[in-house]
């Protein structure tokens, strides 16, 4: 299957000034709902289904998640009944009407029957024909499919940046590094709070951590949590590149990837790939931080 992800040049001041090589994979591109790394996480649980000949795609998230619009729209596609549970009492919000639109069914849970999912799952009726995809498409289906992003590079990079939710995007961008004998450093952003349980959920996909520096001090006060600061940057950095990001996860990552530079902590002339996972859809809840 042929995806659009280019990999562009990324021209700021202050990679002039840092004498940085900056370049973005542009996996927000691939497709406006089933965006970035959602794409990659969900192809190979897609294609599982299809080969168990389950009829019917089950999955979990919160009210914003661009997960579960992804897979609404996969399901869509691909001929699939989608059913969501939502973690929370009943909200409404424009990502959940477009997961209604494509079809999906959702479900509202308190957050305590939220926490046992493989209860939900068989806890739905006729689950005989339905296929589990877990919270954020995470996994070792996930991850085999985010590897493959490697495989599309043009260049050879000293770091790729990335951020990380799951850990399930970073495991697999590892497991590419190996495959492909790449040097690459791997400059991991967790976007939640104590993010250095990231470590165990790559080493438990199977994926080396030697190659990764963790950067966990980029949360701004946890998960979907924002700053002044933040806010600011995003800001900018759209305004400068015409490149939109969000806050929850691409606006965390590149934060930490310009303060990181800022503190000198990266070799003159080196050459950094920011990985853009889309997501952008997540903005329409966050709107009122840019007024
Ligand atoms: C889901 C998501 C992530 C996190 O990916 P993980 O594989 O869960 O670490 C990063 N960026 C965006 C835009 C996302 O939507």
């Amino acid at each position: 299957m042929l995806i659009f992800s280019p990999e562009q040049p990324l021209l700021h001041p202050l990679y002039t000034e840092k004498y940085a090589e900056v370049y973005i994979k542009r996996d927000d591109m691939i497709h406006p709902f089933i965006s970035g790394n959602k794409w990659r996480k969900l192809k190979y649980n897609l294609l599982k289904a299809s080969s168990l000949g389950k009829d019917t795609l089950i999955t979990f998230g919160g009210a914003w998640s661009n997960h579960v619009l992804a897979l609404a729209c996969a399901a869509a596609s691909q001929g699939f009944h989608a059913v969501a549970f939502i973690r929370g009492e009943q909200v409404a919000n424009p990502v959940l009407d477009m997961c209604r639109l494509f079809g999906m069914q959702l479900i509202f849970v308190s957050r305590e029957d939220y926490k046992d999912k493989k209860r939900l799952f068989e806890s739905f009726e006729g689950n005989k024909k339905a296929f589990m995809i877990d919270e954020g498409g995470s996994g070792p289906e996930g991850a085999q499919g985010c590897a493959e992003l490697l495989s599309e590079l043009e260049r050879e990079y000293d770091h790729i940046f990335v951020a990380a939710g799951t850990g399930t995007t970073a495991a697999g961008l590892s497991m590419g590094l190996t495959e492909h004998n790449l040097s690459t450093m791997l400059q991991v952003v967790p976007v939640l709070k104590g993010g250095l349980f990231i470590k165990d959920e790559m080493n438990a996909l199977g994926a080396s951590t030697a190659n990764c520096e963790f950067h966990i001090d980029y949360h701004f006060g946890g998960y979907a949590k924002v700053k002044p600061d933040l806010i600011r940057f995003v800001q900018d950095f759209v305004r400068q590149t015409g490149i939109m990001i969000e806050p929850t996860y691409t606006g965390k990552a590149l934060f930490a990837l310009h303060d990181l530079l800022e503190q000198d902590r990266f070799k003159k002339g080196s050459r950094i790939l920011f990985i853009h996972t889309g997501g952008l859809t997540g903005l329409l809840g966050q709107l009122e931080h840019f007024k």
